[in-house]
């Protein structure tokens, strides 16, 4: 296990303490109360009341400490500061039910000794149920009241006593034992769900993301595009939609290989990447054919921003396997029209932009009307069969 993870775990299981414990708000006011009633049977009932407020206002702080600490949304390095917070504000109400040993316990009264130890007995069994999630926390939980099971038998010397006080230990190393064997579950469970999560994240990313270029995929641009059609349609705003195809890129395949195209479609891909806008969405079709959408977009701004990625591409200067390689690439803009709503129709616009812009000659940019291809920008005029890859015959 990594130390990342080991911290991860260690602020999960601390959570799940917090979840357990945040119960007691319900169970300990009410049995505070009931113990204070039966305390009057030694001590005077100021002095018992006076225990229950002290030990209510404990109540209340423990409850605003686990409660500033779930809202807090604390990070694993923040987890051993949030844990000895909550042990101190926890132990207090430990070290306070415990304290009853003192008031309490009258040596030689037989019901006072048993009251003690039932409720100690009592204690430690909500410790070993509620507190066994954080294993540090627990053995801070656990000091007070087994001190307080096993002292005042033994203090009270009569072989009787001590024999309770043997059973007052195996019980308390029992819970000790069943606390870390939950533990040793709960916390191998909550390792399987952070590793359940690590391999969703990467599930979903390999679902939604391109391996090579780490571009988003045909089937996620898809579902981003048909998203934001709706969204431009439905409070009428300027949308664009370039389809961005590399041109004779089987000619450095036939070359280079198949490597030799990856290193290019990737060099590429991140020259086009240093010009977008955040919000635009940029996405691999397949092969060497990529789409763009541009929210929020006015039809000088899209050819604006073609153009300025046609002239990033062209500018790049490649050395692949030793050998010159200038890409370029072909662009088709299509400009979502008033009332339409097909993603399709969109991207055949595009689509009949960009055969327009190598038929035109390549390395250039073309914009549609839904009627016709018309050309309204396109690079300098390129004459005569020129090779779009220089080095490669
Ligand atoms: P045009 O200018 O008309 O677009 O010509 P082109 O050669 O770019 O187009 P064509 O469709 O003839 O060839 C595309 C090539 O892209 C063929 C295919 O082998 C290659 N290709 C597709 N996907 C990949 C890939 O992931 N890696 C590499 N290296 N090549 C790929
Ligand atoms: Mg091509
Ligand atoms: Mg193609």
């Amino acid at each position: 296990m990594t130390t990342d993870t080991r911290a991860n775990i260690r602020l999960a299981q601390l959570h799940l303490y917090v979840d357990i414990h945040l119960h007691d708000r319900y169970l300990a006011p009410p049995l505070t109360l009931v113990v204070a009633a039966l305390l009057t049977n030694w001590v005077p009932v100021a002095w018992a009341a006076g225990w229950a407020v002290v030990e209510l206002l404990i109540i209340a702080n423990y409850i605003r400490v686990y409660r500033a600490f779930k809202r807090s949304n604390a990070t694993p390095r923040d987890e051993p500061r949030w844990a000895r917070r909550i042990a101190m504000a926890h132990g207090a109400h430990m070290l306070a039910w415990s304290s009853l040993v003192f008031w309490a316990w009258q040596p030689g009264s037989f019901p006072s000794l048993v009251f003690i130890m039932l409720v100690h007995i009592g204690l430690i069994s909500l410790t070993t149920s509620m507190s066994n999630a954080h294993l540090r926390i627990l053995a801070l939980d656990m000091i007070f009241p087994i001190l307080a099971l096993l002292g005042p038998p033994l203090l009270d010397f009569s072989w009787f006593n001590v024999g309770l006080c043997l059973l007052g230990a195996g019980f308390s190393a029992l819970m000790i034992l069943v606390a870390r064997q939950i533990n040793a579950y709960s916390t191998e469970a909550l390792q399987l769900r952070q590793r359940n999560d690590i391999l969703i994240r990467e599930l979903e990313s390999q679902a939604s993301r391109d391996s090579l270029t780490g571009l988003v995929n045909r089937r996620y641009f898809l579902a981003e595009a048909n998203q934001q059609i709706r969204a431009a349609q439905a409070s009428p705003q300027a949308l664009a939609l370039m389809i961005i195809d590399l041109d004779h890129f089987k000619q450095v395949n036939d070359q280079y290989g198949h490597l030799g195209g990856d290193e290019v479609l990737v060099a590429v891909v991140d020259a086009l990447s240093g010009h977008l806008r955040t919000g635009d969405c940029l996405g691999r079709l397949g092969g060497e054919e990529f789409a763009l959408l541009l929210p929020e977009t006015t039809p000088a701004e899209a050819i604006e921003t073609a153009e300025r990625l046609r002239q990033a591409t062209a500018a790049l200067h490649l050395d692949i396997q030793g050998h010159p390689v200038q890409p370029t690439v072909s662009i088709g803009i299509a400009l979502l029209e008033k009332d339409e709503l097909s993603l399709s129709d969109l991207m055949h616009r595009a689509d009949l932009a960009m055969y327009e812009a190598k038929t035109q000659g390549r390395n250039r940019v073309v914009c549609t009307t839904p009627a016709t291809p018309t050309a309204l920008a396109s690079a300098p005029a390129m004459t005569g069969a020129v090779p779009a890859w220089p080095g490669v015959k």
